[in-house]
């Protein structure tokens, strides 16, 4: 059974003194008012009135990942692997997360290959890993670098590979509104580091063949 892990510690941000507590749901919605007031429209008109609880809703959902501990996901690992020694890899996981500099969506998919030392993980659970770094406020260079470091501290495998490829709607839809750009961010572990071999054995696996090199994030 996957088990969500609540507490104040997760809460808040990693080694930030005592975070302020949260607000209230009415708090919540009240600030979605003033937003909307900011944007130029009547939060009281017909077409507005539920938006501010519905926002407050979507938020619940946008960035659950806050109450998640993403280690409790990979816990469950299968040893019998038949001295299965391969990379193994899956791609194209598609994620949507918000930037923490804009609350603007950056939706991409995440690539991610490791070589067991041991024990492999369902693969349902990488995809749970992805989601719930994705629900949260970030940036792509960091959600790339946790997803690689919970994997490598969990499973301990001979090495970790992540490669994230997004569209950042901060960017499509204003400031320089440059549609078509994908950012690619990588991190690379152990053997993906160390091996250029190994690298490129993950990277063509992902189509990506010589793309990305071994110095983290590319
Ligand atoms: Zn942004």
């Amino acid at each position: 059974m996957d088990k969500a892990v609540i507490s104040k510690r997760s809460r808040g941000k990693p080694g930030a003194s005592a975070p302020s507590p949260r607000p209230s749901r009415a708090d919540a919605e009240a600030a979605v008012r003033t937003l909307i007031r900011w944007a130029g429209d009547d939060p009281d008109r017909e077409g507005l009135k539920s938006t501010p609880a519905r926002v407050v809703r979507a938020y619940e959902e946008w960035f659950s990942g806050y109450s998640d501990d993403p280690s409790e996901y990979l816990k469950r690992t299968f040893e019998e692997t038949g001295g299965y020694d391969e990379v193994v890899v899956l791609r194209d996981i598609r994620f949507e997360s918000h930037c923490e500099h804009h609350l603007a969506p950056i939706i991409g998919r995440v690539h991610i290959g490791y070589l067991p030392r041991n024990r492999v993980v369902g693969i349902s659970k990488l995809a749970r890993l992805v989601e719930v770094f994705a629900r949260r406020l970030q940036i792509q260079e960091k959600m790339t670098a946790e997803i690689a470091s919970c994997l490598d501290a969990v499973l301990k495998p001979h090495g970790v590979a992540v490669v994230t490829e997004a569209t950042h709607q901060c960017m499509t839809t204003r400031g320089v509104h440059k549609p078509g750009v994908t950012m690619v961010t990588s991190r690379m572990l152990g053997v993906f580091r160390d091996h250029a071999e190994t690298r490129q054995e993950f990277l063509s696996a992902i189509g990506m063949r010589g793309v990305v090199h071994g110095n983290g994030t590319g």
